[in-house]
C-alpha cells in the first residue's frame, strides 16, 4: 500500500515503511474479526477449540507485529517528521495514534497479558458453571484471580491518580476515572428520584402491544427495513445475520456487518437491536476510505461508538417522529397485532420505564443506573472498600438503593454479564459515556438543523446521518474521545444535556 498524503508534504520513506507495517497490523485484526464473525454466525459448535487457537494465533501475530523493534524504532525516528506536520493531518495523527497504541501494548509485561488471558479463558468456563449453579460462590475464586491480575497490570503499567485509569484507557484513550466519577454522581442525583417518581406512575404507559406473538421472519424483514431506513448500507458494504448476542463487526469501512436476535413473544428485542447495531454500522461505514488498512480506520473509542448506536436506537428510534414515519411500515408487517394501535401509542409503548434487574433490558431512564452500580462496585474493590467475596451482597444493596428492587438470585444479579469473566475494572463505563455523548452530538446536529425531528417524521434520516458522517465519522480514530468531543461538540463529556433530554422526554410521557 502506498502512503496517503493530505498535506502535500514530500514522501518520507520511514513514514512509508511505518504505514506498510501498520497495514499488516490492521489486516491481521480484520482477519481475526472475520473468524470472530464466523464463530458467532456460522460455525458449528464442534469448531470451538480449533477456532480459539486460530484466533489466539492472529492476536499474537498482531501483537508481535505492532510491538516489533522496527515499529518502535520508526515511531521514535519519525518524531521530527511528525512535529513538522499539522497536528490533525492524517500523517501526524497516524504516527501519534500508533505511538499511543504501541505504548499501551508495551507497558504491560507479556507474562501478565498471558496470565490475564488464561484467567479469562478459565473465568468464562467457571462463570458458565456458576450461572448453571446459580451461585456466585462458584465464580468467586476465578474472579479473585481476575481482580488480582488486573491490579498487577495497573501497578506494572503505572498511573498518576487511580489504578483503574490504566483499564479505562484501554477502552477510552486518555480518559481518567476522575473524568467520569463526577458524571456518575450527577446522574445518580437526578436519575434515582426520577426513576422512583416514574415507578409510582407505572400504570401510565402500557406496552402490552409489544408483548404478542410476532413471526420471526417478519421481524427480520422489519429489522432490515429499519436499518435501511436509517441509511445503513445493507447491500454492498454490510449484512445482517442472527447471533446469540447482537454485534457489529468492523472488518473494514466497506465490510461492516451487524447481527441481531429475535424473541418471538416480544417485538422490542430484535427491532431495537437492529437499530442499535445499525448505529455502530453507520459509524464503521462512515469512516473515510483513505483510512482503510490504517490504525486510524475505525471509531475513536468504545464510548464514541456507543454514542452512535444509542443515537439511532434511542434518540431517533424511540422518538415520536420516528414512529410517525415508521408506524405504517410496522402495520404492513404486523397488521393484526397493531390493528388498534396508533403512532402515539407505539411511541409510548417503546418508552415504558420499569426498574428491572437485567441491564440489557433496561430503559433509557434506568440504564445508566445499571452501569453506575457496576462502576461503583469495581471502584470499591480497587479501593479495597469491598472484597470480592462480598460483591453479591453489595450488588443487592445497590439495587435496593438505586432501583428499589432486589435480585432473588445470582443469575438475575451479579452473574448476568459476561464482562467480569475476562476482566475487571472500567468494563462497563463506555456504555454511559456513549449515552451522554449521544445527546451532546445530537444537540450539535440540532443547532445545524433545528428541524431534524420534523425531518424524521417525513422519513428524512439522511440529514442526521450525513451530519454525523461529516462531523464525527470523518475523523476516524485520529483523536482521543475527550479531544474529539471538544472538537465536535465544543466541550468534553458532560451529563447536563443527557439529563435535560431524559427529563424533558419522560416528564411528558408520564405526565410528571
Ligand atoms: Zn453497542
Amino acid at each position: 500500500m502506498m502512503p496517503r498524503q493530505d498535506t502535500g508534504a514530500p514522501e518520507n520513506p520511514k513514514y512509508a515503511r511505518l504505514v506498510e507495517l501498520l497495514a499488516e497490523v490492521r489486516n491481521l485484526q480484520g482477519a481475526r474479526y472475520v473468524l470472530f464473525w464466523d464463530q458467532q454466525v456460522m460455525m458449528p459448535p464442534g469448531g470451538a477449540t480449533a477456532r480459539s487457537n486460530q484466533m489466539a494465533l492472529l492476536s499474537r501475530l498482531r501483537h508481535e507485529r505492532f510491538t516489533s523493534p522496527e515499529v518502535g524504532g520508526l515511531l521514535e525516528e519519525l518524531r521530527d517528521y511528525e512535529a513538522s506536520l499539522p497536528y490533525d493531518s492524517d500523517e501526524a495523527s497516524n504516527i501519534r495514534v500508533a505511538r499511543r497504541e504501541y505504548k499501551k501494548l508495551t507497558r504491560i509485561p507479556p507474562d501478565l497479558i498471558v496470565r490475564l488471558s488464561r484467567a479469562g479463558t478459565q473465568g468464562y468456563g467457571v462463570w458458565m458453571a456458576a450461572r448453571e449453579a446459580n451461585d456466585f460462590k462458584v465464580f468467586r475464586p476465578a474472579l479473585e484471580e481476575i481482580v488480582a491480575v488486573s491490579r498487577e497490570i495497573c501497578e506494572a503499567a503505572g498511573y498518576q491518580d487511580h489504578p483503574m485509569d490504566v483499564l479505562l484507557d484501554q477502552f477510552e484513550p486518555d480518559m481518567k476515572i476522575a473524568d467520569v466519577e463526577p458524571l456518575f454522581a450527577e446522574l445518580r442525583a437526578s436519575l434515582v428520584p426520577l426513576a422512583k417518581a416514574i415507578a409510582a406512575k407505572a400504570g401510565a404507559v402500557d406496552n402490552s402491544v409489544l408483548h404478542q406473538a410476532f413471526d420471526r421472519d417478519q421481524q427480520l424483514a422489519l429489522g432490515r427495513e429499519a436499518v435501511k431506513t436509517v441509511g445503513y448500507d445493507l447491500e454492498t458494504r454490510g449484512r445482517m445475520d442472527l447471533s446469540v448476542h447482537p454485534y457489529t463487526i468492523d472488518i473494514d469501512m466497506n465490510d461492516a456487518r451487524i447481527t441481531t436476535r429475535v424473541r418471538e413473544n416480544y417485538l422490542g428485542q430484535s427491532l431495537f437491536a437492529c437499530l442499535h447495531e445499525a448505529g455502530h454500522g453507520l459509524y464503521a461505514q462512515g469512516v473515510p476510505d483513505k483510512f482503510s488498512q490504517s490504525v486510524l480506520g475505525e471509531g475513536a473509542s468504545g464510548g464514541l461508538h456507543e454514542s452512535q448506536s444509542r443515537l439511532w436506537e434511542n434518540v431517533v428510534g424511540r422518538s415520536r417522529e420516528f414512529w410517525q414515519f415508521f408506524f405504517p411500515r410496522l402495520v404492513t408487517h404486523f397488521p393484526a397485532q397493531f390493528a388498534g394501535a396508533t403512532p402515539e401509542s407505539v411511541y409510548r409503548a417503546v418508552n415504558k420505564v420499569m426498574p428491572s434487574l437485567i441491564r440489557v433490558e433496561a430503559d433509557e431512564v434506568t440504564y445508566n443506573l445499571h452501569i453506575m452500580i457496576r462502576f461503583e462496585l469495581e471502584k470499591a474493590v480497587f479501593d479495597r472498600e469491598v472484597e470480592v467475596k462480598d460483591l453479591a451482597e453489595a450488588w443487592h444493596a445497590k439495587f435496593k438503593d438505586y432501583l428499589g428492587i432486589t435480585p432473588a438470585d445470582d443469575v438475575t444479579g451479579i452473574l448476568q454479564d459476561i464482562h467480569w469473566s475476562s476482566g475487571f475494572g472500567a468494563m462497563f463505563t463506555s456504555y454511559t459515556i456513549g449515552n451522554l455523548a449521544s445527546i451532546q452530538l445530537y444537540d450539535e446536529a440540532l443547532k445545524a438543523f433545528p428541524d431534524l425531528p420534523a425531518r424524521f417524521a417525513r422519513g428524512d434520516f439522511d440529514t442526521l446521518r450525513d451530519w454525523m458522517k461529516g462531523n464525527l465519522h470523518v475523523h476516524a480514530a485520529k483523536f482521543a474521545p475527550q479531544e474529539l468531543l471538544r472538537r465536535v461538540a465544543g466541550r468534553p463529556l458532560v451529563a447536563g444535556p443527557y439529563l435535560a433530554y431524559i427529563k424533558r422526554k419522560f416528564t411528558d410521557i408520564y405526565g410528571l
